[in-house]
């Protein structure tokens, strides 16, 4: 391990869900802005080698890589509060590491020893641990573990969370355990006690946790703070309020006030470089909560019941709505309630409309459905990856008066305008397997795609394994849809635009999973600014 690396662990109690990805983002944000180098990397104790085959209703979105990666949706909050890559190392499952360690037990790297839970897979959990922390380049590592304290999943990374504890000692590296403080309506109180039962359950792992951060509705009395430091072993300044926020990106101004940065910095005998900067990061949220325009945009998706699966899309709005001064309110539609008698209502109002990815699924033809619409009245449009291909097929159905689909819903169909790569059809296994992560992609000079960009070469994320049919390609661009974005290599089309049409850009791509606070991506903050537009005339 590099020596100078310090090594922050973030368990969490109670219950799930209780936000330890923002909390981690959060401190990474602070530490960041205090002038030092930080990544974040998650420990998830299911048995799936990654999240990529896991539908997004059990799981949230499956967040991409530049590397290719398919990781849990903390990676992205971890991008967007950061601003800094992340891949491959940043998200383990206890499934990847059991695959590890099965490999060498099959390869006879384990001479003959009996495999077990400890050292062996606890070993490999630590070597994973560290291995950003030795590339150099980190003042800090932040290591989230999934799940809550006391799951049976997650015992051998608590375990494993105890040995680097006592190997790097407490200046070196420490614990942080969120919790919840429960209110109790009736009695019109907070209670700690399941805070107190959490840690003594991570105590009796042999953890003690050196800073508690506790969600709460309501503030914490000094009481309530004196109470839980003592119950709990941790020092009163320890205890860090974490109040229920508007935003989540209010969360490391309200830690900052906590002075949750200064505690780490203390235990870990750092001395701060300055106070931290976050001008750039209040801009941003003082553009976000005084807004000047407004506007709606349907987000036309299958899992819409489950927001956490358009996580990134839902993101990459508020920063490009803040960018524009502007809030935008996501108006989320289920493709299956699309049809021709319920188009006009569903969409008509709308300021513009995002089809968003998807797979194999029933909604296909209400996503075309709409897109037929927003074509026709020209309402701003973006598709992302399937979006983009169900525009490709509406277009070949209703422009070219083509008996067209994708093969991914119809493998029979007459004309195959988008296609499986070629590459994929040989694949057998599901897990890794699409094309994944980041692609070059050439902008024609002179397209709305390169007014977006500003540029002609872009790198963008993916995660398919369907294409434009490139045998489609000059009988659909004569009729007016571009193939704007090319990749070099291959020749895939990457971006298709219409013409005479104020706004109509689909991209095989996901461009919401490139969204940051501090770098708002140009296909959402253009694509709000023609919402603008539109709803201004
Ligand atoms: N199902 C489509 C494909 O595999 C689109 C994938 C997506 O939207 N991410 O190509």
């Amino acid at each position: 391990m590099s020596s100078g690396t310090k090594y922050i662990f973030v368990t969490g109690g109670v219950t799930s869900s209780l936000g330890k990805g923002i909390i981690s983002a959060s401190l990474g944000k602070l530490l960041q802005a205090r002038g030092f180098t930080v990544t974040i990397q998650k420990f998830d104790p299911y048995i799936n080698i990654d999240p990529g085959t896991l539908n997004p209703y059990e799981h949230g979105e499956c967040y991409v890589t530049d590397d290719g990666a398919e990781t849990d949706l903390d990676l992205g909050h971890y991008e967007r509060f950061l601003n800094v890559r992340t891949s491959q190392a940043n998200n383990v499952t206890t499934g990847r590491i059991y695959n590890n360690v099965i490999t060498k037990e099959r390869k006879g790297e384990y001479l003959g020893k009996t495999v077990q839970v400890v050292p062996h897979i606890t070993d490999e959990i630590k070597r994973n641990m560290f291995l950003l922390g030795e590339t150099g380049q980190y003042d800090f590592i932040i290591t989230e573990i999934g799940g809550s304290v006391g799951d049976i999943e997650s015992l051998p990374f608590v375990e494993a969370v105890r040995q680097v504890r006592w190997d790097l000692g407490s200046n070196n590296a420490l614990v942080i355990h969120l919790t919840l403080i429960p209110y109790l309506s009736a009695a019109k109180e907070l209670k700690t006690k399941p805070t107190q039962h959490s840690v003594k359950e991570l105590l009796s792992y042999g953890i003690q946790p050196d800073i508690l951060v506790c969600r709460t509705e309501h503030p914490l009395s000094m009481e309530i703070r004196k109470k839980l430091a003592l119950f709990c072993n941790v020092n009163l300044n320890s205890v860090i309020e974490a109040i229920d926020a508007d935003t989540i990106y209010d969360v490391p101004l309200l830690m900052k006030k906590e002075k949750l940065d200064e505690r780490v910095l203390a235990k870990l005998k750092m001395t701060t470089k300055h106070e931290p900067d976050l001008v750039q990061w209040k801009i941003f949220l003082g553009k976000l909560k005084n807004p000047l325009n407004e506007v709606t945009i349907g987000l036309v998706g299958k899992y819409v019941s489950l927001p956490d699966a358009y996580k990134s899309i839902a993101e990459a709005f508020i920063h490009a709505g803040s960018q524009n001064d502007c809030k935008v309110n996501l108006k989320w539609i289920s493709s299956e309630d699309i049809h021709k008698d319920t188009v006009e209502t569903i969409i008509g109002s709308l300021d513009a409309v995002l089809v968003a990815p998807g797979f194999g699924e029933r909604g296909l033809e209400g996503k075309i459905e709409a897109i037929k619409y927003v074509r026709e009245h020209k309402t701003p449009f973006l598709g992302i990856c399937l979006g983009m291909q169900c525009a490709v097929v509406e277009f070949a159905r209703n422009v070219l008066h083509l008996d067209a689909s994708t093969t991914e819903l119809n493998p029979k169909t007459k004309h195959p305008v988008i296609d499986m790569m070629e590459e994929q059809k040989k694949i057998t296994n599901k897990g890794g397997t699409m094309r994944l992560g980041s692609y070059d992609c050439k902008i024609k000079k002179g397209s709305k795609a390169h007014h977006i960009y500003g540029d002609t070469l872009i790198h963008e994320r993916h995660r398919h394994r369907y294409e434009f049919n490139n045998k489609y390609l000059e009988q659909i661009e004569e009729a007016g849809l571009k193939g704007t974005g090319v990749n070099p290599e291959s020749g895939l089309i990457e971006i298709v635009e219409l013409k005479d049409h104020p706004w109509f850009v689909g991209v095989q791509f996901h461009p919401e999973l490139k969204s940051t606070v501090l770098s708002p991506h140009p296909l959402f903050v253009k694509f709000v600014a023609a919402a603008m537009e539109y709803k201004g005339k």
